[in-house]
């Protein structure tokens, strides 16, 4: 489990899930719109995405080894060339510095390409922690051993991280989260349609390979195959579902050590805090407090060789990937295969790039930056945000179903808005991570240990303001609700998102829209219940916020009935926050695009496109993307965001400059009535 999907963050794209291989040969050049990327076959009432795409889509085909291949994957693609490129420089140095950023990378990557050594190895580096699970005794015990994996990058049961306090944002408080399961969210356990059902089957025969790779015979390995499904089913029944993790006010509980204790007695708490090394904790924020008491009722009850062979489980499951083969490939069966319809693994040297980049993150992105990221984008970045805010700002003030006392607080919280360009302004301090050009395993858990202690000792302490939540090699963009920012890490600034030679429709219809949207999660239905300092606290009338859910209603209502496969729609509800951030963006980049202009309006067009139609294709071009049907499935049901197709053609749907600009009328099927289009920014 990567704590980071616990972090309170809106991203522009979901973060489940990674892509990465290159096909083939495919020039990366960019400059505005490639007209062999459109197929004009298609009306754009009809299939706008399609439309846009067509041509792209049919000239590029999806490799074997992704599930999702589009602009994203692309540039993820890009990065890897890149970031082997920094690493072969590197690799040529002899004489680097124990613990700088050069020679921890050179080894780590080093480590993870030797093969025959890991291979030989089978699950042996695993050996000790398993002998020391056996030995357990006591429920107290398991506790322990639980707080000692979480320093290896297991979170078994639950999670623990600090995390800003939602209501004094200014301080960074413990934060217990519910967790434990091994599948990617807790529907998965409870569903019973044909689907889940088959997924359970295969998990089940998953967790039972997996134990008869470290030694069970079939029998004994399917007996601990089905405890564990016991337990992980236990503690899916217990926790919230993705819906009502949406709900900031219900994951804010505030208790201390004491009331944690007095509501959840048969889990060991103090042992647990002490274990980890938190001992002095008043501040202790429950995410689920159901899923807690659910804990300790599982605690009351369970046998210990039971909750030793789901740690077993735990151990194995998080360690898959830096063990032989065989543990990789029944992982990536399960996970990948199962899961997203994929069944050919990528290279090894794109997976521990991968592996890499989120191990040593910051290191690579210091490297990176250096190399490939041009100063002058950070300025162009500054100013294109600036247009932004001044276009959102008029739009609010504007606003015919908003009070003017709500609107002067919208405005404060926009002005007070942070932006982070690029990269951090201070790198974090890596330099005591022992990296050994020999031992990969050893090497993961280092870091694992390194970042999971870092983020512990934060609690109690004032918020690090200069902190990012994604590197800079990341294709994402974020908004922050407790920093009440927006964050564009460096790799995003790059075509077909920013394009510094193609013309200014281009890029607002991409880069301006991506930044529009992260400035409208904050009056999202999730973030508008955070105030300018990044405090949970209500600051609407209740007459506006009424008004508010009322015109968000359209959204849930056009998203619920768009279609994707068969009988399958997107869930209105579970996306509503990414689709209104879709919908402010591209308003708001519009109406900025349109100040831009100034008196002279409109310029002439390119390639016989007007600045409409390049703004609005622009838009639809960074979502072009081949997605498997079994990875959409699964997208619809776990991914906040409405799959590419149903961002532009849902999106497009509500702009009445869409209509004008490729002639759509009450004729075509993505024709919406002017009355019932949705503009709540
Ligand atoms: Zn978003």
């Amino acid at each position: 489990m990567n704590l980071k999907i616990v972090v309170p963050m809106m991203a522009f794209a979901a973060i489940l899930g990674s892509c990465k291989e290159k096909p083939k040969e495919e020039p990366m050049k960019f400059t505005g719109i490639e007209l062999s990327n459109l197929d004009t076959n298609i009306n754009p009432g009809t299939n706008f995405f399609m439309y846009a795409n067509g041509g792209w889509l049919k000239n590029n085909p999806m490799p074997e080894e992704y599930s999702r291949y589009g602009a994203f994957e692309l540039l993820n693609i890009k990065n890897e060339e890149e970031v082997k490129s920094i690493i072969e420089e590197i690799s040529k140095k002899n004489d680097l510095k124990t613990g700088s950023p050069e020679q921890q990378i050179r080894d780590y990557y080093k480590a993870a390409m030797d093969t025959s050594r890991i291979e030989s190895m089978g699950y042996e580096p695993i050996k000790p922690i398993l002998a020391e699970i056996a030995a357990l005794k006591t429920t107290t015990d398991v506790v322990k051993m639980q707080a000692k994996l979480n320093f290896m990058g297991s979170y078994p049961f639950f999670a623990t991280f600090s995390g800003q306090d939602e209501k004094n944002s200014s301080m960074v408080i413990a934060n217990l989260y519910q967790g434990g399961i091994g599948l990617p969210e807790r529907d998965y356990y409870t569903n019973t349609d044909e689907r889940t059902k088959t997924i359970q089957k295969e998990y089940l025969a998953h967790i039972a390979k997996m134990f008869q790779l470290i030694g069970n015979d079939e029998k004994t390995a399917l007996k601990n195959a089905k405890t564990v499904m016991d337990i992980e089913t236990n503690l899916a029944k217990g926790s919230f579902t993705n819906m009502e993790l949406r709900d900031p006010n219900a994951t804010y509980n505030i208790y201390d050590l004491a009331k944690l204790q007095k509501e959840f007695p048969k889990f060991d708490f103090a042992t647990y805090f002490s274990a980890i090394g938190v001992d002095s904790l008043r501040t202790i924020n429950v995410g689920q407090p159901k899923f807690f008491a659910n804990l300790s009722a599982l605690f009351a009850k369970a046998k210990v060789e039971d909750l030793k062979t789901y740690l077993v489980w735990n151990v194995i499951n998080s360690n898959a990937e830096n063990l032989s083969t065989a543990f990789e490939k029944q992982n990536f069966y399960f996970y990948s295969t199962v899961f997203s319809g994929v069944d050919k693994m990528k290279p090894r040297w794109k997976r521990m790039i991968a592996f890499t980049n989120s191990n040593l993150g910051e290191p690579v992105g210091k490297l990176y930056v250096e190399k490939y990221f041009p100063a002058e984008s950070k300025d162009r970045m500054v100013k294109l945000v600036g247009n932004l805010k001044i276009a959102l700002n008029e739009s609010i003030e504007n606003l015919d179903w908003m009070s003017a006392e709500t609107k002067v607080k919208a405005k404060e919280k926009l002005q007070t808005m942070n932006l982070k360009v690029g990269y951090p302004n201070k790198w974090e301090d890596y330099s005591s991570v022992v990296i050994d050009s020999t031992n990969f395993i050893q090497n993961n858990w280092n870091c694992s240990a390194f970042s999971y202690k870092k983020n512990l000792e934060e609690i109690g302490k004032p918020v690090d303001r200069e902190k990012w939540g994604m590197t800079p090699q990341t294709v994402n963009a974020y908004y922050s609700p407790t920093m009440n920012e927006i964050v564009f890490p460096a790799a995003i600034l790059q075509p077909p998102f920013f394009d510094p030679t193609a013309d200014d429709a281009v890029n607002y219809g991409a880069i301006g829209v991506v930044i529009g949207h992260e400035m409208t999660h904050g009056f999202d239905d999730q973030g508008r219940l955070y105030d300018k300092n990044g405090n949970l606290s209500d600051w609407w009338t209740p007459a506006d916020a009424e008004n508010f859910k009322a015109k968000t209603q359209i959204l849930v209502e056009q998203y619920n009935n768009y279609k994707i496969l068969d009988s399958l729609h997107v869930n209105g509800e579970l996306t509503l926050g990414e689709n209104i951030a879709d919908n402010g963006g591209l308003f708001i980049a519009y109406a900025a695009l349109q100040k831009s202009y100034g008196e002279k309006g409109q310029p002439a067009p390119i390639d016989g496109l007007t600045s409409d139609q390049r703004y609005l294709i622009s838009y639809a071009q960074i979502w072009r993307q081949h997605i498997r049907p079994k990875t959409l499935i699964r997208r619809l049901q776990e991914d906040v965001h409405s799959p590419g197709d149903a961002r532009v053609n849902a999106g497009v749907a509500n702009l009445s400059w869409w209509y004008t600009a490729f002639n759509v009328t009450e004729k075509d099927p993505n024709f919406i009535a002017p009355e019932k289009r949705a503009k709540i920014w």
